[in-house]
């Protein structure tokens, strides 16, 4: 497989490493090497929701989105949802495809995951955790001590805060990638 430009493949970071230094950078979602996951012992894979697995506007999962789950699963992972937006936001995405999954989950903040985690029976070394956001999603996911996977945002629409978060993102990520 081809290797994209700023993608890394450290399975841990050295000790001195940022704490927002993500272990793999992707484009998105649908070109997370899953297989290469799977080798290194991955077997939880709890996602973000708004701007990972889809955008603010979008109610239900796209079905690019549904067939990449089937596919997940079909490959022996096991899939959960950790979202910062509301339980409503939650609750609506998930009708239809009723994942286990926690909003609002506080990330960077870690109780909400570790919960998620024990509930998808999932240990630290088998979790990683994909997101769109630096300081939410995978601040959250070092901090907790698992893998920690940067999908870059799918569409360019974000809520004012977010969009004062992203400017700040571009100058941590230049300086740590
Ligand atoms: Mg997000």
């Amino acid at each position: 497989m081809k290797k994209q430009k700023n993608f890394t493949t450290r399975k841990f970071c050295k000790k001195g490493d940022s704490v927002l230094r993500p272990h793999w950078y992707c484009d998105s979602v649908f070109t997370i090497p899953y297989d290469e996951l799977y080798a290194r012992g991955i077997r939880a894979l709890i996602y973000d929701i708004d701007n990972t697995l889809a955008g603010y506007d979008d109610a239900l999962p796209p079905p690019r989105t549904l067939e990449l789950f089937d596919r997940l699963r079909e490959k022996g992972f096991t899939v959960g949802l950790l979202s910062n937006n509301t339980h409503e936001r939650l609750r609506g995405f998930n009708q239809h495809i009723q994942l286990p999954g926690f909003a609002p989950a506080g990330k960077p903040f870690t109780t909400t995951l570790t919960r998620l985690m024990r509930v998808m029976g999932a240990t630290k070394r088998e979790t990683a955790l994909i997101g769109d956001q630096l300081f939410t999603d995978v601040w959250c996911g070092r901090r907790a001590g698992i893998c920690a996977i940067l999908v870059k945002p799918l569409t360019d629409k974000d809520v004012l805060w977010v969009r004062i978060k992203r400017r700040l993102e571009r100058v941590v990520l230049k300086r740590i990638l």
